[in-house]
């Protein structure tokens, strides 16, 4: 690859200049339209939902807190009121439409937005397995996948994952379930009770000293020297993808008991916190195959990791990371901290998504402390991010005019992603939410 020309880049690409200074920015994507590029359609989402259902059983027997939702692993969809109240009125601004928080902070079995694609991806790869041996056709009970025989059967075979730790507890808990061996590669910012965790359920967990990247190329490794270790890539897997496509779906079902329409009228708006893309790129592939231009996607990134923003804005996708332009990709975020995003995401959606806001790691706490106060709900740092593509749309009308959306308003739906949160460990949750009021209590004085 040729050598990175970041000055001649700043000239082209003035909003570097903000981005290496550490500011919060917004970028509008010049190339947005309604149109996802990617080799998939709506056949893949169903078919990867389809099999999320013949898991059912099997993920009910295995998990109690999903018996509720009969081995389903969906999240609550709810409204806070509350919250956007809140923000009116330390902002100073009328907050318009309906706010809901989608609180993948609460999905069973791992407690993030990863328990969509992670598991997914592992089930897939169980399925495939047992399927070529001939343990199971496609019509039998998947409880079975719960039995002796099969973890007897999948402890002959191994997966390996690089993660920031969210994607590291999804596979891990899933794998080892399954009887497979896992080895999970976590990056220097995975938090010590994830890794303490995964080890507790019987994971592998091989720290390294470098970023994200770095132990995914580990992961990548140590799986191409054995045949019979498989390598979830979240730099690169369209089965993690499809995994939380299907999230598209649900929503769709959820708005729909809601008695909520989206169409001309009625536009929604999501709001997604994104590391390497593979969660927010999903879901926002699968948010278009179901509501098409009257969805708007956008992404939400820390400020010391605008990977998926740098990738866009340049065209270069996942040919430059945030380390080129000097950042230290060290953020609090741990679920955002990414540098290089995903190139097969970045060219999915390199038309689809509407923008992205990047956040600092203050701005993060304190919304974890409002909506922890207001709304009771408790949320990991990066999964507030998506609550500053909101506040940004309400302040700013440039993306509202330019589609046209303006006089729809009142009537918009917005609904930000919360990506993770309720199995942090309550001591370490105080620690989050006693800095987030110190911070809140310090704007207010100003
Ligand atoms: C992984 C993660 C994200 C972002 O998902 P990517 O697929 O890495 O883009 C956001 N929030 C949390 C809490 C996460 O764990």
């Amino acid at each position: 690859m040729n050598e990175i020309d970041i000055a001649e880049l700043e000239v082209r690409f003035p909003l570097i200049k903000d981005l290496r200074t550490y500011k919060e920015v917004t970028w509008e994507n010049p190339n947005y339209r309604n149109e996802v590029t990617a080799d998939l359609g709506m056949a893949d989402i169903e078919d990867a939902e389809k099999r999320l259902q013949r898991f059912a059983p099997f993920i009910e027997k295995v998990f109690p807190d999903s018996r509720e939702s009969g081995g389903i692993i969906e999240s609550p969809l709810l409204s806070v009121e509350k919250m956007k109240q809140n923000l009116s009125d330390t902002l100073g601004i009328k907050m318009t439409g309906e706010l809901l928080l989608k609180c993948d902070s609460h999905l069973p079995i791992s407690g993030s937005i990863k328990a969509r694609g992670g598991i997914y991806e592992v089930l897939k790869h169980a399925e495939d397995l047992a399927l070529q041996h001939g343990l199971i056709t496609e019509h039998d009970h998947y409880e079975a996948f719960a039995s002796e025989p099969f973890r007897h059967f999948f402890s002959q075979y191994s997966i390996a994952v690089g993660s920031t730790g969210n994607l590291g507890l999804s596979i891990g808990i899933m794998a080892a379930v399954l009887g497979f061996e896992v080895y999970v590669h976590m990056s220097a910012d995975a938090k010590q009770w994830k890794k303490d965790l995964l080890r507790y359920k019987g994971a592998n967990v091989i720290e390294h000293v470098g970023d994200f990247s770095e132990a995914v190329a580990q992961g990548r490794a140590q799986a191409e020297r054995n045949d019979t270790m498989y390598f979830v890539d979240d730099e690169d897997s369209k089965h993690l993808f499809l995994g939380y496509a299907v999230a598209a779906l649900r929503l769709k079902k959820q708005l729909d008991l809601k008695g909520m329409t989206i169409d001309r009228e009625h536009p929604l708006f999501v709001y997604l916190p994104c590391g390497v893309g593979g969660g927010p790129g999903g879901v926002t592939f699968g948010l278009k195959k179901v509501f098409g231009e009257h969805v708007h996607c956008f992404f939400a990134e820390s400020v010391h990791s605008p990977c998926m923003l740098l990738g866009l804005m340049t065209g270069l996708d996942d040919n430059i990371s945030v380390q080129d332009i000097g950042l230290d990709n060290d953020t609090a975020a741990d679920g955002l901290a990414v540098g290089r995003p995903s190139g097969l995401v970045a060219r999915a959606i390199k038309y689809a998504v509407s923008g992205i806001h990047t956040v600092s790691d203050d701005r993060l706490f304190a919304l974890l402390y409002q909506l922890a106060e207001h709304e009771n709900l408790y949320l990991e740092p990066s999964a507030l991010a998506g609550f500053s593509g909101y506040i940004h749309l309400q302040e700013n009308h440039s993306y509202i005019r330019k589609q046209e959306l303006k006089h729809d308003q009142h009537n918009a739906t917005h609904i930000v992603w919360a990506t993770g949160g309720s199995m942090v460990p309550e001591s370490e949750m105080k620690e989050y939410y006693l800095k987030g009021k110190q911070i809140y209590e310090d704007v207010l004085k100003k």
